[in-house]
């Protein structure tokens, strides 16, 4: 054991940090990045003389195992390392339950290190927050942006939510693993990290609207990386190299810019809470949730003809539908959520006098609203573009039925308080012609 205390570079630097309009404070996340063929060996050689004998526990399913699970751990074992494994089982969901047997087995460690993707990595590092000890990650797919994110979805009392999580000190990764991902995982991150596409344009809808958050800085810091991956559908659908490659780093940079932005905005709209509402519908309906970059992708459809309808519309004719839809969606929520109703009204009821107000400021602000609108590229561009990986894009292939479609469409706005486009097509009257629109997209 023991050696020297390697440092490896950062994934943004100061430098990178150029294009802020808010005039607040962008503290650049210290997240650190090994890429090379002996990422094993070099975690383990850090880690051995960073902690030395102290304990450390490595988290990973019996797939992320196979991947570099396994070789990571006899490295791991190779430097003396006081190596536990926690074994999940396959298609770990990050559940309350499962996060407190985590951190119940984490807590007299110093540092958890994650093998895998989404949930295995919101497990760790929410686990890691939790016990105040440290987090390094071994990403094994190009699945989702949440690798360098400072929040982690976690489900509580059946509700996802996305909550505050110290970012990976440390990420290893061997580039071969990354592009050997499974087809459906490199599908999956390319929608995750166009998510940003609607995701910001919904940020600045909310911030005209209402809280004047808005900073042009993660946009800024993704246009610099967008052109290695956002045209190369069909070579991130072969595992080419240098396109898979330049997505994995894509999703690493928009993981960033939330945690640049201090909140999900950057990342995470109206299409990210219809593969919300799919998540926590799992128990209710029986269907296994589809991975969340594909379920996100499906979001993008929706908020893409939500977004071409409302740039159709003239303000003029916006009719004050404040009361009516509020209340309309608000009666739903016992019968579509049962046991987690509580939880989901609360979260409603959050935005009620904003939305309320919307009879107002959508008039007041439309015109500022409508150059937003016109930017957003339309439906079927993206459903041609996510097709174009090779891999099917419509509703039967995430086992989600037309059904389950409207349903998400029309209520996921009520699970989280945030403003999105979906809030504003519902109150401009222009939801349900959207779903329709998409719908036949996704057939
Ligand atoms: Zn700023
Ligand atoms: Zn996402």
């Amino acid at each position: 054991m023991g050696g020297p205390l390697r440092q490896h570079a950062p994934v943004v630097t100061a430098e990178d940090l150029v294009g802020c309009t808010c005039g607040g404070e962008h503290p650049t996340p210290a997240v650190t990045l090994y890429s090379g063929g002996d990422a094993c060996r070099v975690l383990a050689e850090d880690c051995s003389a960073w902690y030395g004998k102290q304990p450390v526990l490595l988290i990973s399913d019996p797939e992320t195992d196979l991947v570099g699970g396994k070789t990571l751990r006899a490295a791991l074992s190779r430097q003396g390392v006081n190596l536990h494994h926690y074994a999940l089982e396959t298609n770990p969901s990050a559940t309350d339950t499962l996060v407190a047997k985590i951190e119940a087995a984490s807590r007299d460690k110093k540092l958890i290190i994650s093998v895998g993707s989404g949930t295995i990595n919101d497990l760790g590092k929410f686990a890691a927050d939790r016990n105040g000890i440290d987090y390094w990650t071994m990403p094994t797919a190009p699945s989702m942006n949440g690798y360098t994110s400072s929040i982690a979805a976690i489900k509580l009392k059946g509700v996802k939510r996305t909550l505050p999580a110290a970012p990976p000190k440390r990420i290893y990764v061997v580039p071969q693993e990354i592009q050997d991902a499974p087809l459906k995982l490199r599908q999956a991150g390319f929608c995750d990290v166009l998510a940003k596409v609607v995701s910001d344009i919904d940020w600045q809808c909310e911030s005209l609207l209402c809280s004047g958050s808005y900073c042009g800085l993660p946009a800024a810091l993704m246009a610099t990386v967008e052109k290695t991956y956002a045209e190369h559908a069909e070579e991130i659908g072969h595992g080419d190299e240098t396109a898979v490659m330049g997505l994995f780093n894509g999703l690493l940079l928009s993981g960033v810019a939330m945690s640049l932005a201090g909140s999900s905005a950057p990342a995470s709209g109206g299409e990210h809470l219809v593969s919300h509402f799919w998540d926590m519908r799992e128990t209710l309906t029986g269907r296994e949730a589809e991975l969340h970059g594909l379920q996100v992708g499906v979001g993008i459809i929706l908020s893409t003809a939500c977004y071409q309808r409302l740039a159709q519309l003239d303000g003029g004719d916006l009719k004050p539908l404040g009361l009516q839809q509020f209340t309309a969606t608000a009666e739903r929520i016992p019968k579509l959520w049962g046991e987690y109703a509580a939880e989901v009204e609360k979260q409603f009821l959050g935005k009620r006098e904003v939305l309320l107000a919307f009879d107002q400021r959508l008039p007041d602000t439309w015109e500022r609203l409508q150059p937003l609108f016109r930017q957003v590229r339309p439906p079927e561009y993206f459903v041609n573009l996510f097709m174009r990986t090779g891999a099917p894009f419509t509703l039967d292939a995430f086992r989600l039925s037309a059904e389950e479609f409207r349903l998400a469409a029309r209520n996921a706005r009520a699970i989280r308080e945030r403003i999105t486009v979906l809030d504003l097509a519902a109150h401009a009257g222009v939801l349900d012609d959207a779903t329709e629109h998409a719908l036949q997209l996704l057939s």
